[in-house]
């Protein structure tokens, strides 16, 4: 499983730093988000998906890929 935050609609709520903090980071300059890997381990994919489901801009992108 793969995610990728869109930078155009990220919107820096922060929601997805707090359902997942392993698997987000926010930028120190305008508190945009991004991935920390693009490639989610196993033990993060549930957080992951809890976060894009929540993201207000539908800005979390999920692939199934692994
Ligand atoms: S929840 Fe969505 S809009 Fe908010 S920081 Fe995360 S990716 Fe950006």
């Amino acid at each position: 499983m793969k995610v990728w935050v869109d930078p155009e609609r990220c919107q820096g709520h922060t929601l997805c730093a707090m359902i997942a903090p392993d698997s987000f980071q926010l930028s120190d300059i305008d508190g945009s988000s991004s991935a920390i890997s693009e490639v989610v381990p196993a033990d993060q994919q549930d957080q992951v998906r809890d976060a894009a489901h929540s993201c207000p801009e539908q800005a979390i992108h999920i692939t199934d890929e692994t």
